[in-house]
């Protein structure tokens, strides 16, 4: 991560969903907690969470985004070798985080580089998804934007 603790997203303490989007500029080998060195190829990964707790998407996200600390969740693991790229998120209590993953699963532009990443506490294939192109990220983000009239986008 880059932006460090400087940066801070302009969200409210409301809880909410949210997908990071990360990009690895080059590909690499990452030990990631139980399953060991996972090869993670060059691209942009979408990560997708929801944040119930104290201080809600602005908490969650913000620490996302600065924290270098203890290895609490998947992304962790993977985020320090990453550029942060995008937030979209929607404030509300509901969890939308299954529902966006099934989305994310099923298009024909993204794939799954580790089955079971961030989805410990459901029965998601996954809650991270790859593609490699720049282009595809794009109109996948247009594409899901459009069917998410409630979404945010920033970009980062
Ligand atoms: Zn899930």
């Amino acid at each position: 991560m880059t932006i460090g603790n400087m940066w801070k997203l302009p969200l409210s303490d409301q809880p909410g969903s949210y997908i990071l989007v990360l990009y690895l500029p080059k590909s690499k080998k990452i030990v990631v907690g139980k399953w060991g060195l996972i090869k993670f190829p060059s691209g942009y990964y979408l990560y997708v969470g929801s944040a119930g707790g104290p201080g809600g998407l602005r908490s969650r996200l913000n620490r996302h985004l600065t924290s270098q600390g203890k290895k609490y969740w998947h992304i962790d693991y993977l985020k320090t070798y990453c550029k942060p790229y995008a937030v979209i998120y929607q404030a509300g209590k509901k969890s939308r985080e299954c529902a966006w993953s099934k989305i994310f699963s099923e298009h024909d532009k993204f794939l799954v580089p580790c089955p079971g990443f961030g989805a410990s506490d459901c029965k998601c294939r996954s809650h991270l998804f790859y593609t490699e192109k720049h282009r595809d990220l794009q109109q996948s983000i247009t594409g899901f934007l459009k069917s998410c009239s409630e979404c945010c986008l920033h970009k980062l």
